[in-house]
């Protein structure tokens, strides 16, 4: 028997996700004025869980993976957010993206904390049953984490229904009951929401739409490149494409993809689903590498990859009119200043993204109650949520002559520090 282990990544000091979230919290903490007791009571998670993951792979030898679930919070309510599975995992990522789900919640007005999960791995070069065995380990391991009223998983990169499926069958064997409730971004037929996986596309277009509006610029006049081109950025990219704006460029790990008078984004999603996920090959635009699509010379720049891509080193390559934040944390914190200094407007990951989890909300929602909500119904109230959830930003910027970045998260800490002190403590 052959033990493998997967070494968690080492992490960049640069591109740690945890200092650009933790410097823009403080930033915004000073500004909203919270007292020193309620700075650590919002700093620190409120639990943090670290497991090994022994594996049978397909050759019959044993891997032990490191999963890790986080709760930043769970002032408003149950912790919410998705797994990622990822060979860059690690806990300060895992963290970080763990408050942002606390501020997104809080920004969009839903009545969840924040919790994030991960595992160490590389999906792309593991089996279908590989996966399937070692999301059933996570989830045992973390039964007494998960719970439909304490801390509700849904997909992250690298997770999608299918691991959401898992997840249910697992929990809901422990517990003797299906419990559905458990996680959302479930398949359809298990008490899935219509619309949950355009949802976050759907949000960012919404988010995009505001933010031109206010910029008094026009959707059929406006270009946009989007990087990455996954549950996130496609969905953006079609429905951006739908209200008039000409996407002039995508990306992926194959690279980016470029045509001037407009890509094809139907064409460029259908030969994307058969070819083994990825756009290696595509026709119809000229390739270029991701670096270059983030400085084309377009209105609308969509980073909806990854986070820390956009950092001090290219920043002052962007020529984009405004950044909106697809991604978690696509902009690192160095490269703020950069950015505002060029007049660009940043609608935030906190409120661009959004629509993910507030769908997700509607999902769990319609669970509790047994009842299956249509997509007109689902729709309009998501892009009522982020219209809201824009302007409270907006008019919190405007009030304070702050970036919409640092408004975001004014708006959130503002909102979970007033629940914690009507809640109290010990
Ligand atoms: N992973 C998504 C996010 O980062 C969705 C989370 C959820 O639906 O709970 O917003």
């Amino acid at each position: 028997m052959v033990m493998g282990y997967i070494e968690p990544a080492p992490i960049k000091d640069k591109e740690n996700p945890l200092e650009s979230m933790m410097s823009r919290f403080d930033a915004a903490a000073k500004l909203v004025g919270i007292s020193d007791e309620m700075y650590d009571i919002l700093k620190v998670p409120a639990r943090q869980v670290i497991v090994g993951l022994p594996v049978t792979m397909d050759n019959g030898s044993i891997r032990v993976f490191e999963g890790y679930r986080v709760i930043h919070s769970n002032i408003l309510g149950p912790a919410k957010g998705g797994i990622r599975l990822d060979p860059a995992v690690h806990l300060d990522e895992v963290r970080a993206l763990a408050a942002w789900m606390t501020w997104k919640c809080a920004v969009v007005d839903i009545p969840y904390g924040g919790a994030k999960g991960g595992i160490a791995c590389n999906p792309r070069e593991m089996s279908a049953g590989e996966i399937e065995r070692l999301i059933r380990a996570y989830t045992v391991q973390m039964l007494d984490v998960f719970g439909p009223d304490r801390d509700i998983p849904a997909p992250d990169m690298g997770t999608g229904p299918r691991e959401m499926a898992w997840i249910v069958d697992e929990y809901s064997k422990a517990k003797g009951m299906t419990v559905n409730g458990v996680v959302t971004g479930k398949p359809l037929v298990l008490g899935g929401s219509l619309g949950r996986t355009e949802a976050t596309g759907r949000g960012v277009t919404v988010a995009a739409l505001s933010a031109m509006d206010k910029l008094r610029m026009n959707p059929y006049r406006a270009s946009a490149a989007i990087q990455g081109f996954g549950n996130v950025g496609s969905y953006a990219a079609e429905l951006l494409h739908e209200r008039g704006v000409t996407v002039q460029a995508v990306s992926d790990i194959s690279g980016g993809y470029y045509n001037e008078r407009g890509i094809d984004i139907v064409a460029a999603m259908n030969y994307r689903n058969t070819n083994k996920g990825t756009l290696e090959g595509f026709t119809g635009a000229e390739k270029i590498s991701n670096e270059d699509l983030l400085a084309l010379p377009v209105d609308v720049l969509v980073p909806a990859a990854k986070e820390d891509v956009i950092t001090d080193e290219n920043a002052h390559t962007i020529q984009a009119r405004m950044i909106v934040e697809g991604a978690n944390g696509p902009t690192s914190a160095s490269a703020d200043e950069i950015i505002n200094s060029k007049g660009i407007m940043v609608v935030p990951d906190i409120l661009a993204n959004a629509g993910g989890v507030t769908v997700s909300y509607f999902e769990w929602v319609q669970n509790r109650i047994g009842y299956k909500w249509t997509l007109d119904r689902i729709n309009r109230r998501a892009d009522r949520a982020m219209k809201d959830a824009f302007d409270r930003v907006f008019e919190t910027s405007q009030k304070y002559k702050v970036p919409m970045r640092l408004a975001a998260y004014m708006v959130a800490i503002e909102k979970v520090a007033s629940t914690y002190k009507f809640r109290g403590g010990y």
